[in-house]
């Protein structure tokens, strides 16, 4: 996704406000029918139902039928879409969406005339029943726009993200395998030895948003200063997640540049998010311990990193069963969870090796990858159980 900045006029901008609004509705509408479906059942109405009934909900109010039917149909898409990931229990359950709250729309079937530079920096872009919108030609927009979502966020800026799948980055042909460990201690550590951090808000950013936020709980609900407030928080917020987007992009092209293969861990990084929080009926385990650990996961947006990469570097990732490899030495092939000292230091009790941990593990990634995993010199196999396992069952979960 590159995402840039669009520059709507004030009458574009309530077109642009009218379809966020009838995709929400429409959105809100499958939510609602769906909101007693569970899976496995059979019986809420299914997308060519759905589209039905929007044709007759068009004919119905006048003001769903002056908006844009591609808008509307493209939200339907979206929820089967959602639902199909819901049942496929790699997402949550589709939800209710709100005014002023991740508001946005999608477009599909993007022509290639759609998007085009006027300017250096000043760029536009076709939307239904909009005509064209200026936009801030920040980098060049990838060839091969198949889509787009524009966005507005909660400081009231307008977005808009072409979804291409980026062109692949030639492999280097150096047969080099990196490991890239999903930090504790850092964002990513690679197996060179390199920490690698995503950006965050800078101290002075840091202070001001702490500001923010006790100015936040002192106003009074419904003010307008609160609305100010609020506006000035998400405006800092957003910058810090600009700043994290630009780094995966960065460095997930550095490593498809860099290295032949990129071994990962295998996270099911959703799954994980959604289990630490548990049902109501059974509150996941460890809790808090683990919601720290998400937050961490999230905040370094490790999802998107290898998400980017596999586009980046297609057929070059392999996702490893990540059991034991922040346990085990990359030296001598012993495993024990005393091994890891603390979150940032890795102490072999068998041989006293010495890392980083995050660098150990990314070590052990690139190893097992490379298919000469610990076991060939005599520890136990890495990602296995303590009884063996074939050996392919150590490699490639995804
Ligand atoms: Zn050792």
């Amino acid at each position: 996704m590159s995402r840039y900045r669009l520059q709507p006029s004030p009458a574009q901008e309530q077109v642009l406000l009218e379809h966020c609004g009838h995709a929400r509705y429409v959105w809100n509408l499958a939510v609602e029918q769906h909101s007693h479906w569970k899976p496995g059942r059979r019986n809420a109405p299914g997308f060519a139902e759905q589209c039905r009934q929007l044709t007759a909900a068009r004919a119905d109010n006048a003001w769903l039928r002056a908006g844009s039917v591609v808008v509307q149909q493209q939200a339907l898409k979206d929820f089967a879409q959602a639902m199909a990931n819901f049942s496929g229990k790699t997402h949550k359950r589709p939800a209710w969406r709100r005014r002023g709250r991740g508001e946005g729309f999608r477009i599909v079937a993007v022509k290639a005339g759609d998007v085009r530079r006027l300017s250096r920096h000043v760029g536009e872009v076709r939307i239904p029943k909009v005509g064209w919108v200026r936009l801030r030609w920040s980098r060049a927009v990838p060839e091969g726009v198949k889509s787009y979502r524009v966005t507005r966020d909660a400081a009231g800026r307008w977005h808009v993200a072409f979804a291409a799948i980026p062109e692949p980055v030639p492999a280097p042909g150096t047969g080099e395998v990196a490991g890239v460990d999903r930090g504790v201690a850092v964002s990513a550590a690679l197996s060179t030895g390199e920490l690698l951090n995503a950006p965050g808000l800078r101290d002075g950013e840091k202070a001001r948003l702490l500001r923010l936020l006790r100015r936040l709980a002192r106003a009074e609900r419904g003010s307008s200063r609160r609305g100010r407030v609020k506006a000035a928080i998400a405006k800092v917020r957003a910058r810090e997640a600009d700043r994290r987007k630009d780094w995966v992009e960065k460095t997930s092209t550095g490593l498809a540049r860099r290295f032949d293969v990129i071994a990962v861990e295998d996270l099911k990084i959703s799954n994980m998010t959604r289990s630490a929080r548990g049902t109501l009926e059974a509150p996941g385990r460890n809790v808090r311990q683990k919601a720290g650990l998400n937050r961490g996961i999230l905040a370094a947006g490790w999802g998107r990193l290898v998400e980017r990469l596999e586009h980046k570097a297609p057929g070059r990732v392999r996702k490893i069963n990540p059991r034991y490899t922040s346990q085990t030495c990359n030296a001598c092939g012993h495993r024990a969870a005393e091994s890891r000292e603390s979150q940032s230091r890795f102490r072999c009790v068998a041989c006293g090796h010495q890392a980083h941990a995050d660098v150990n593990a990314a070590e052990n990634l690139r190893d097992t990858a490379a298919g000469h995993a610990v076991a060939a010199r005599g520890g136990l196999p890495l990602g296995g159980p303590v009884n063996r396992e074939p050996q392919r069952d150590l490699l490639l979960v995804g």
